[in-house]
């Protein structure tokens, strides 16, 4: 099914995870997969783990194997699965060779993104890498009209058909100088075919609110799916923002801070969850996309609490 049709439906479930760290089995990710199943995911994420360099900058990666774990979550489970692509760390034409595997594997839905890299100040791509998610939209792109690297002509006959998503960020992209230089460029990324946006993780919904105002205002007109994490561990208060460069509201700074153990500030971080997400619901959202990574328990007692 297009991911695309789908979540113009109703509020859908959805969440990501982590392909295992190398050298781990695939078990742990069924296990995060299976206590979510109950709420009906109508898809779910395979995130890539940016690359890391040695004393040598010799080039690594800790979680490898996101288009394996995809086809396999795709056929044990038969639910949509959406891998992340990234720029970082791929050269265009290895970019190229996992479009062309998950072609292969029936895999048609991706979530396009930049990545971070080496530098997360000053992203550098690969050599003859992407620089930006709308570059990497406009090569696959190509590759849905049928143009592989180094063709100077489209071949109706060799096209794909990949349905593409972009992140966005209500709180503005930390390299960017303002929220709405940011929107602009997200523009791009729309206008270069992406179908959908999934926001970053935010704990304030009116900054949600507000950024979905200020896309229609631009002309953005696409689904744009909140993407929330629950806090799970009393350092997440000062992680979270800093990671992810979102603030957090005061009550929910003041009641995690005054937390004594993980336990107490996992139960804060549920209950704002639940909040954010019945807001959400009202306030109409495509789908609610979960932050769940490896642990789905919180994710399991809030789903059971707004649906
Ligand atoms: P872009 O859209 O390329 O934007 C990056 C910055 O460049 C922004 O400041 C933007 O305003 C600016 N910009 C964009 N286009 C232009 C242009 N043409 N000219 C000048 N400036 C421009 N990271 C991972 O490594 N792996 C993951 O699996 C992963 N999953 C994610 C899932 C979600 C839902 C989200 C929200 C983020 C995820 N990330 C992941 C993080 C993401 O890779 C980083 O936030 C990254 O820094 C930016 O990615 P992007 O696709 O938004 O970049």
């Amino acid at each position: 099914m297009d991911l695309a049709k789908i979540i113009k439906r109703k509020t859908m479930f959805s969440f990501e995870v982590l392909p295992p760290l190398k050298g781990r089995s695939i078990e742990g990710i069924y296990k995060t997969i299976d206590p979510l199943l109950e709420f009906y995911p109508q898809f779910i994420n395979i995130t890539t783990h940016c690359e890391q360099y040695d004393a040598n900058g010799k080039r690594l990666r800790k979680r490898p194997g996101t288009v394996a774990v995809a086809s396999a979550i795709h056929h044990k489970y038969n639910i949509p699965v959406v891998p992340h692509i990234l720029c970082g760390g791929f050269t265009r034409e290895e970019t190229e060779y996992v479009l062309i595997d998950l072609h292969y594997l029936g895999i048609t839905n991706l979530l396009v993104l930049r990545g971070d890299g080496r530098n997360k100040e000053h992203f550098q791509p690969e050599e003859n890498g992407n620089r930006y998610a709308v570059e990497l939209l406009h090569q696959i792109d190509d590759m849905n009209h049928g143009k592989y690297l180094g063709d100077t002509e489209p071949n109706s006959s060799a096209k794909t058909s990949f349905s593409c998503g972009v992140a966005g960020y209500p709180e503005k992209h930390y390299s960017a100088s303002s929220l709405d230089e940011d929107i602009q460029h997200l523009k791009e990324k729309v206008d270069a075919g992406a179908q959908y946006i999934v926001t970053q993780m935010f704990f304030d919904n009116q900054k949600y609110f507000d950024f979905v105002e200020k896309c229609r205002k631009v002309g953005i007109t696409v689904p744009i799916i909140p993407g929330i994490k629950p806090v799970g561990f009393m350092s997440q208060v000062d992680v979270l923002p800093r990671i992810f460069g979102c603030e957090m509201p005061q009550e929910l700074d003041k009641n995690l801070r005054a937390c004594k153990t993980d336990a107490d500030a996992a139960k804060v971080g549920t209950e704002w969850a639940i909040y954010q997400a019945k807001e959400l619901i009202q306030y109409g959202v495509p789908s609610l996309h979960w932050f769940t990574y490896s642990d789905p328990s919180q994710v399991v007692e809030i789903a059971k609490a707004i649906y």
